[in-house]
């Protein structure tokens, strides 16, 4: 894997050092009506750098108070501002013209979001800029076209029935750090596409970009008080918005146990509208008419993309037996080939995990499924030297019951089992869905009858048939405890509205 020539200038290391010193400079400041402030506790964390450990910025510590000034700066937007009794098209150009200021950016905002959250420059461009300008642009677009109904009814009936589709109000927006970028950017276009005001809360553990997104927000002309940031921890800043009562909606995205706490701060406070998207333990499921290389290439470079922490990714691979070991041995030669690094190293194709903590939390996984007798036939530990690094990981003899095969490791290892040549499509799909989550699923075959019959039969928020392909914005979500609701598209948008039904008599 080479860079891509046009993005070569992203690996200018003293271009880093600059960021570097710049992020060392950087006043810990929260973005609260317009003006960025110190927290009201004064205090601030340290963000590391998770491919070398060391120190990089400090950050606001915010809590409740910051929390209830930066919603109150949120209401008062959403009330009194211009931003939802902007004509639409302006609202739509404020929009584009951010797409615009990101993506002359974009190689910034990769060294950004490679320092602090890890990821290979390549990955940030190709992946979480690209996809995040996608997103940013289609619901731009969106925000002209967001309309209710109004059902035919008879010309003379004295009456007009009809109704409209309204911005919910102020919406809390937490992400999570293993795409901070990317999360942000989806959840805030949607917002501001469909007229709402927005409190984010950055993760602790990566929340740079978000920020230099509020510095943007502000740059192009977004209203203050419309995009508000009060960076903290999930148990001062994020629980506050979460348990707010003038929140109208929190999108979530993180782990199960944090989305339960928000569904039932939600319950206890103001019925807040949640959109949750948790996390995934999606299956991959390999027929013997597949494209072996492609598949073992595509299975390995996902699992390998940010270094697993990636919610869609397929981890729990099951293949027909009479294939097992050709897809093995591809998969074991694709890890073999894969070279671990800082992901600002044009040479890295896998940077570091987020931090020590979920590094452990990987080995415990994989140590427990080793003693409960899964064979590891390459990595399992933990790399040496500074930064979280972990070796590409392949699990195999697993049973259903085995941690590997139902937790989500968040870590670049795969855990593989396999299912009968002769096994129905019926029986192939039970294995797919013995899962909590549903967030996504893979399919490799070609035969058209096995293709459709699963698509029907997984329970999954989305199926990504042979790769997948195609560049539509389509909805993004999961079902069972992957989560409640969808982001992208008008789907993604209709979260952040609320229908007004309108009797009209004359
Ligand atoms: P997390 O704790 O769920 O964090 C997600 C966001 O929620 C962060 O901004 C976090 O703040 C905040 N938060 C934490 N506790 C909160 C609370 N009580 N109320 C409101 N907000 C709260 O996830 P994590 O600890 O970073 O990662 C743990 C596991 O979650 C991972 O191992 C993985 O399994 C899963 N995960 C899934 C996704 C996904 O894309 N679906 C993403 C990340 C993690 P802090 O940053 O301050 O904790
Ligand atoms: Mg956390």
């Amino acid at each position: 894997m080479t860079p891509v020539s046009a993005d070569t200038e992203a690996y200018d290391a003293h271009a880093l050092d600059a960021l570097r010193a710049s992020l060392a400079q950087r006043p810990p400041a929260l973005l609260i009506d317009g003006r960025w402030q110190a927290a009201a506790s004064a205090a601030a964390l340290q963000v590391d750098a998770p491919g070398d450990g060391l120190p990089l910025a400090h950050i606001a510590a915010g809590d409740a108070r910051d929390i209830d000034l930066a919603v109150a700066a949120a209401r008062r937007a959403f009330r009194h501002g211009p931003w939802p009794r902007l004509p639409a098209t302006r609202r739509a150009a404020l929009l584009f013209a951010l797409a615009d200021a990101i993506e002359r950016e974009r190689i910034e905002l990769a060294r950004l979001e490679s320092l602090d959250a890890g990821h290979t420059l390549r990955s940030i461009l190709a992946g979480d800029l690209a996809l995040g300008l996608r997103s940013l642009r289609d619901y731009a677009g969106w925000a002209t076209k967001i309309a209710g109904e109004t059902p035919a009814q008879s010309a003379d009936a004295g009456a007009m029935d009809y109704f409209l589709r309204e911005p919910i109000g102020v919406a809390g927006l937490i992400t999570p750090w293993n795409a901070p970028f990317l999360m942000v950017l989806q959840k805030l276009a949607a917002a501001l596409a469909a007229g709402c005001t927005a409190v984010i809360k950055p993760a602790e553990l990566a929340p740079l970009s978000a920020l230099r997104i509020g510095e943007l927000c502000l740059q192009v002309g977004i209203p203050a008080g419309v995009v508000n940031i009060v960076t903290g921890t999930g148990a001062a800043a994020g629980r506050a918005l979460a348990e707010h009562p003038d929140v109208d909606l929190v999108s979530f995205t993180g782990s199960t146990a944090v989305g339960r706490s928000i569904l039932a701060a939600a319950a206890h406070s103001n019925l807040k509208r949640v959109v949750l998207e948790l996390g995934g333990k999606s299956p991959v499921l390999v027929f013997a008419d597949a494209d072996l290389d492609r598949a073992a290439a595509a299975i390995v470079a996902e699992i390998a993309f940010k270094s697993g922490q990636y919610c869609a990714a397929g981890s729990r691979v099951y293949v027909q037996a009479c294939v097992r070991e050709a897809l093995i041995e591809r998969m074991q030669a694709a890890m073999d080939r894969l070279r671990v690094g800082p992901g600002h190293l044009a040479d890295s194709d896998m940077g570091p995990m987020i931090s020590q903590a979920q590094r452990e939390r990987a080995l415990d996984i994989v140590g427990h499924s080793r003693a409960a007798g899964a064979r590891l036939l390459r990595g399992g530990h933990a790399l040496p030297g500074p930064g979280y690094y972990f070796e590409p990981t392949l699990l195999t003899d697993l049973t259903a019951d085995m941690r590997a095969m139902r937790e989500e490791i968040f870590a670049p290892a795969l855990a593989v089992a396999s299912f009968a040549d002769d096994a129905s499509l019926d029986q192939v799909a039970a294995l797919a869905n013995d899962s909590a989550y549903g967030l996504s699923a893979k399919l490799w075959a070609r035969d058209v009858g096995t293709v459709h019959g699963l698509i029907r039969r997984l329970e999954s928020g989305q199926v990504v048939v042979n790769g997948g392909g195609g560049e539509a914005v389509l909805p993004f979500g999961g079902v069972k405890q992957s989560g409640y609701g969808r982001e992208n598209g008008h789907v993604g948008l209709s979260a952040f509205t609320e229908i007004k039904s309108v009797r009209l008599g004359y």
